[in-house]
């Protein structure tokens, strides 16, 4: 009977929460493991001074995929969390001066892009199809599917050949945008997930036309809002959150999983484990004392892994009102800095940054008069550049708040309240991420679908992955359906 049956995922980000919260509505006994004070993830919550900091992901697409998690549980996402939309979805800067606000206005789109070249105008709508078309073959259908036969791979094939998926993001835009900016604008967005949009395969143009579709979304009191909301919906089903639960391993008997054990000494039973730590950490580490383990934590530290990120939370006692809620401020480079950010081996001398101001969408988020923000730059992982970030961290904000403060947000420094740092150091320390990495896997073409780590173990049976590490990638509907496509295989698994 399902309703006996037992369940642990180890760590609280969001693929967790989400596989968490399916298997509880379906009547497994569900226990969610997470290491860190606070559940969420890379989706964690820093408060200083009245200033609410959330740590990562900010731009909230597809709200379906959320909202789902609560229709299946019989609730609604309205009742614990407030969806507020985002408009303009970016505005886009350069040091020129140029702006480009990116909205699912047509009429606007088409007068920003006339300005720059008119040619474009027809080029995006012909874009815009191609990305409706991935979008539709990509994420409608493939987004939750768990690969794991090579006959599935096939099966997608003829799509995935139809639509050029061996092209990269870049090289795709090329072919329908001519304007150097334009070109800029339609193609950074991989760079969300971790894809360098010169290597990342086309489909994930994809998230264009999901952004269109969809829009683009911010929680009132911000991502760590729907992280609570989803926290909540998980323990009113019954499921059992532990905090500071460190897992060091998962113990394995006849090929089967049979608990977890933390650091403190305590241990947790069930029938089956599912995993939403890092997939390196989780076979070196936690399966380490198992043959798989071992061969499994070697052959995926030989992948491409994602860069990593360099992130300045920081609260100011002045509005910001020339700015809008996500900013994306675009260097000198495009090509060469891309190139030497999932490259390596230094820090670049220029920057590409994105710019946090939930103040205009919330200013709840911050104390009366004053704003909170993040600006974060793409740097190496640790695997391709060793910088000592205690050293060049402090440095490295220095030089980001006085181009901001020369570009964006003057004054900057003179306003500063509070502002702290993560580096990729503390993506390697704190959410024990390979490399430092900021999304796993690298999301290229050889290492997508079929080719990325299963959401189920091959040889131990009931052993599960779930998050960015496996099918189908980062970005938070890339972990929500990851969940859909594990919590599909425990199921089936435990009969329920
Ligand atoms: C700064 C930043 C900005 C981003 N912006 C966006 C955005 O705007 N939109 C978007 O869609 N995506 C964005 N992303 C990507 C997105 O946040 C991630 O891909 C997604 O949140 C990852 O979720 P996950 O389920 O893989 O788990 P994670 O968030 O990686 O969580 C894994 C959890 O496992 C825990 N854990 C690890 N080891 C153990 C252990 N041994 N025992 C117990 N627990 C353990 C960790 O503490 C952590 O809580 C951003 C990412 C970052 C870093």
């Amino acid at each position: 009977m399902s309703h006996n049956k037992t369940a642990i995922v180890i760590g609280a980000g969001f693929g967790g929460l989400a596989l968490a919260i399916r298997l509880q509505a379906a009547g497994i006994r569900t226990t969610l493991l997470e290491k860190r004070d606070q559940p969420g993830g890379r989706a964690y919550v820093y408060r200083d001074q009245g200033f609410t900091f959330d740590a990562g992901p900010t731009v909230i697409t597809d709200p379906s995929a959320i909202e789902e998690l609560f229709t299946l549980s019989g609730k609604k996402l309205a009742d614990y969390v407030e969806m507020l939309p985002v408009a303009p979805f970016y505005r886009l800067c350069w040091e020129d001066g140029t702006q480009f606000d990116y909205a699912n206005d047509q009429a606007s789109l088409d007068r920003q892009i006339h300005a720059l070249n008119p040619n474009d105008v027809a080029g995006y709508q012909r874009f815009l199809a191609y990305s409706k078309a991935v979008f539709e073959e990509g994420y409608l259908k493939l987004g939750a599917v768990p690969f794991l036969s090579f006959r599935d791979m096939l099966q997608a094939g003829p799509q995935l050949a139809r639509l050029q998926a061996w092209r990269s993001v870049y090289s795709m835009v090329s072919r329908f945008i001519e304007h150097d900016k334009l070109r800029q604008a339609f193609s950074f967005h991989s760079l969300l997930v971790g894809g360098n949009p010169f290597a990342t395969s086309s489909i994930y143009t994809l998230i264009h036309a999901l952004e269109r579709q969809w829009g683009v979304w911010f929680p009132k009191g911000g991502t760590g809002a729907l992280v609570q909301g989803m926290v909540k919906l998980f323990q009113d089903l019954g499921g059992t959150l532990e905090l500071n639960a460190d897992i060091a391993a998962i113990d394995v008997d006849n090929g089967c999983a049979t608990a977890v054990r933390a650091k403190d000494g305590r241990r947790w039973q069930a029938d089956c484990v599912a995993s939403n730590a890092d997939v390196v950490h989780t076979y070196t580490d936690l399966l380490g004392a198992h043959p798989r383990g071992q061969q499994e934590g070697k052959r995926l530290k030989s992948k491409r892994f994602s860069n990593s990120l360099f992130v300045i939370h920081f609260g100011l006692k002045r509005p910001q009102p020339q700015l809008q809620h996500h900013t994306v401020c675009f260097g000198q480079r495009y090509r060469g800095l891309i190139d030497e950010i999932f490259k390596g081996p230094g820090l670049a001398e220029d920057f590409s940054l994105y710019l946090h101001a939930p103040c205009v969408t919330d200013p709840s988020l911050a104390p009366p008069g004053c704003s909170s923000h993040y600006v974060l730059s793409p740097v190496p992982h640790l695997g391709n550049a060793e910088i000592d970030w205690a050293v060049e961290g402090p440095r490295y904000r220095d030089r980001i708040f006085a181009y901001l403060e020369q570009h964006y947000m003057p004054g900057l420094r003179e306003d500063l309240v509070t502002s702290r740092i993560f580096t990729p150091h503390d993506f390697r320390d704190e959410l024990n991420a390979h490399l430092g990495s900021a999304f796993s896997l690298e999301p290229v073409l050889q290492q997508s679908a079929w080719f990325r780590p299963h959401n189920r173990d091959a040889q131990l049976g009931n052993v599960y992955l779930v998050g960015a590490g496996t099918h189908p990638g980062a970005g938070v509907p890339g972990v929500i359906g990851s969940a859909k496509a594990t919590a599909r295989l425990m199921l089936e698994d435990l009969g329920a």
